[in-house]
């Protein structure tokens, strides 16, 4: 997600200086609930508490940085998907979190799961993920991987490539076995957080192109193949989306081609997935929709494109990542220096650093994505300062939070929390600058317990077997 960015910033009372977007906060001590954990809240020492636990607490327990992951909320947004999308397969995305924890949840809340390589497979089956609830996913799974995925009885594969329909049919050949395939297309929505636009193209490494007619072809090759049992056709337009005008477009070519399928085999396609991308709210601005409202929207769109081509309803599924687990997490940092960097015009900005930066959240750095922050040991009544909350990472472009109004008194020793941050931060962590990756604790009636435990610089020097 990305808003347009203003030059420059400033000290409250400048606050215009800062993007158009971000508003000044009205009580910096407040928590904007649609950011935070479900039942988020500070207790009467000012201290932030998330599913019980008391951030403060959490920090001195676990060290800094630390992914708090809420799991009564993880697990409500999992039901709620469920619940409102009845006779639907929700696929939980495991690529923006997943440990053996977060998929034995996401089995006991009836998802499924997405894996992407033998690593997300293994952890899925180890939390106890059946296989036959695994949906494989990629755009270049190797041998090793697929004969896995078939050994293991993993559900569905969803292919992406003519070369990866051969190399499946061999390692059915090869192993004896049948597998269930999805194809994967590109409609020509690529969709952004406010708009979509209809690429004439698709200039992307995913899927196989419907209107370049590899998509058709590709579906009555897998129908004809002795070792594939086609179950339909899969589209994924993009992260991220508030709108549902890009899955009205994608719905419409998708059922448009599964008429097509239809004409050339006389056969209809039982399924069809519609893949993830629903977005959530990373700062105040972020209008995400209810699920269930996003529900009656889905449904609608899809019974009107059935209807519009004469087709069964076919069994459908959906794959939320971010939505499940985004808005679950918080990471908690400690700040390290505050430094005041004039600018011109005599205007000044507040950098805050903190004890991590983009080896635990490269998305700022990535695609410009924007965060929230609070003060999470304390409550302030200090003016708000327009501030960049910075990482130690040798890059001018280890910026956590490009702009947030936080507390003028923020100090050495502070902690910074950041909601949202469940979601693609652990899971795309680095160890740039030998930096040992944060754990990942579940919190839960104010019991914490560690998911993922933090790396130790033993273990970077472990790998390092050179002499
Ligand atoms: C990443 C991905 C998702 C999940 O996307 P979110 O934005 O986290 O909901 C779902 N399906 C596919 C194929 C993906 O690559």
């Amino acid at each position: 997600m990305t808003h347009m960015h203003i030059a420059g910033s400033i000290h409250a009372d400048a606050a215009q200086g800062g993007p158009t977007w971000l508003q000044v906060p009205e009580d910096l001590n407040e928590l904007d609930l649609k950011l935070w954990p479900r039942g988020a809240r500070r207790d009467e020492q000012g201290r932030i508490v998330v599913a019980g636990a008391t951030l403060p607490e959490v920090a001195e327990e676990h060290g800094t940085p630390v992914y708090v992951i809420d799991e009564g909320d993880f697990r409500s947004r999992a039901r709620e998907f469920k619940e409102s999308f009845p006779g639907w397969e929700i696929y939980y995305a495991g690529k923006a979190l997943l440990t053996r924890t977060v998929a034995r949840w996401a089995a006991e809340e009836g998802l499924n799961l997405d894996v992407t390589t033998m690593g997300e497979m293994r952890i899925a089956l180890a939390g106890g993920m059946p296989a036959a609830r695994l949906g494989f996913h990629g755009n270049n799974k190797s041998e090793e991987e697929i004969a896995f995925a078939l050994e293991q009885g993993v559900g569905r594969i969803i292919v992406d490539s003519f070369d990866e329909i051969a190399r499946l049919e061999r390692a059915c050949a090869d192993g004896g076995h049948r597998a269930n395939v999805l194809v994967r297309v590109t409609t020509g929505v690529e969709a952004h957080t406010h708009e979509y636009i209809a690429t004439a193209h698709e200039d992307q490494k995913f899927g196989l192109s419907i209107m370049g007619g590899q998509a058709l072809t590709a579906l009555v090759r897998c129908h004809s193949s002795q070792y594939l049992d086609l179950r339909g056709i899969h589209s994924h337009i993009g992260s991220q989306i508030f709108e549902t005008l890009g899955f009205e477009v994608a719905i419409r070519r998708t059922m448009k081609l599964a008429s097509q399928f239809r004409t050339a085999t006389g056969v209809e396609l039982p399924e069809l997935d519609l893949g993830g991308g629903f977005g959530i709210a990373y700062t105040g601005v972020d209008t995400p929709q209810p699920t269930s409202t996003l529900a009656a929207a889905f449904e609608e769109m899809v019974d009107h494109e059935c209807r519009a081509f004469g087709l069964a309803r076919p069994h459908l599924s959906i794959e939320p990542g971010r939505a499940i687990c985004g808005p679950s997490g918080v990471a908690v940092y400690r700040v390290g220096t505050v430094k005041t960097v004039e600018l011109e015009g005599g205007r000044s900005r507040v950098y805050i650093s903190v004890d991590g930066g983009m080896s635990d959240n490269i998305r700022p750095a990535l695609y410009a994505a924007e965060y929230s922050a609070a003060l999470a040991n304390r409550t302030s009544d200090a003016e708000p300062v327009l501030s960049r909350v910075v990482g130690k990472h040798c890059e001018g472009g280890d910026i956590l939070i490009r702009d947030v109004f936080l507390p003028a008194d923020v100090t050495i020793g502070d902690l910074i929390a950041v909601p949202g941050s469940g979601a693609y931060a652990r899971s795309m962590a680095s160890n740039y600058n030998q930096i040992p990756k944060p754990p990942v604790v579940s919190a839960r009636d104010g019991v914490t317990s560690v998911m993922l435990r933090r790396e130790t610089l033993d273990d970077l020097m472990r790998l390092d077997v050179g002499q």
